[in-house]
């Protein structure tokens, strides 16, 4: 299995085609958009090892996913003490962290890439309202991140 490092280094190539078809032809001119583009596509090359526990994508989204859900909690059903706060933290957190999945299950197929790409896009659809090409664009440049991954992990 390529570490996480490898996944980015080859998803460079991607990257490199991409931004060549981006100022070519001149898709995008604002350079704040295609930073963030080239960050949402290696976000996507890391994300199929989801399904591995020790993975470091794992670990950041189960950061991510505790603090939201412990968040919400808190301003949600008051939760006054610091310490249930701490310990509801840590248990969303391994709860998420230690779920048994199966390494190089659903994650790493075609289907699951292109619903991926389509559910993140509408995420930020939902906060952005970008025009159809936009929409179009996200997720092309996410569904191309998870491919280099999928790619990647057939021919090694
Ligand atoms: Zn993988």
């Amino acid at each position: 299995m390529p570490s996480w490092k490898i996944h980015l280094i080859f998803d460079l190539i991607f990257v490199a085609v991409f931004l060549g078809l981006i100022f070519s032809l001149g898709l995008i001119n604002n350079l704040i958009t295609i930073f963030f583009l080239v960050l949402l596509n290696l976000t996507a090359a890391l994300f199929p090892d989801i399904d591995t526990p020790k993975s470091r994508i794992r670990a950041y989204v189960s950061l991510i996913l505790a603090s939201a859900v412990t968040g919400f909690l808190a301003v949600n059903f008051s939760v006054d003490s610091v310490i249930s706060g701490v310990i509801g933290f840590a248990l969303i957190y391994l709860a998420i962290r230690f779920f048994p999945t199966e390494h190089r299950g659903a994650t790493h197929t075609l289907w699951f890439s292109f619903i991926f790409s389509f559910a993140l896009t509408f995420v930020f659809w939902l906060i952005f309202r970008f025009p159809g090409f936009e929409f179009c664009l996200y997720y092309l440049i996410i569904l191309w991140g998870y491919l280099s991954h999928i790619i990647l992990d057939k021919i090694t």
